[in-house]
C-alpha cells in the first residue's frame, strides 16, 4: 500500500551508432570502453588490445602473460 509508481522508467541506453562507438574491454580491469577513448597496444601475438588508461597498459606490459588470458 502506497508504492508510488512513477511510471518514468527510462529505455536501457543503447547506442545507435554502435560501429563509431565500438566497445572494447580492457583485459586488465575489465572494464568496457568506446575504442576511439582506448589506448591501443599491440599484443606478442599482433592482436591490438585496448586500455582504459596509462596505468592499466603498464600493467599489462609489466605483465602481459598475466593478462593475455582476459583478453
Ligand atoms: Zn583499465
Amino acid at each position: 500500500m502506497g508504492a508510488a509508481a512513477t511510471g518514468s522508467e527510462q529505455p536501457i541506453d543503447v547506442p545507435s551508432d554502435a560501429v563509431s562507438r565500438k566497445l572494447v574491454r580492457d583485459p586488465v580491469c575489465g572494464m568496457h570502453l568506446a575504442e576511439g577513448l582506448a589506448i591501443a597496444e599491440r599484443s606478442s601475438g599482433g592482436e591490438p588490445i585496448f586500455f582504459c588508461s596509462e596505468e592499466c597498459r603498464n600493467k599489462f606490459v609489466d605483465e602481459p602473460k598475466k593478462f593475455a588470458a582476459n583478453a
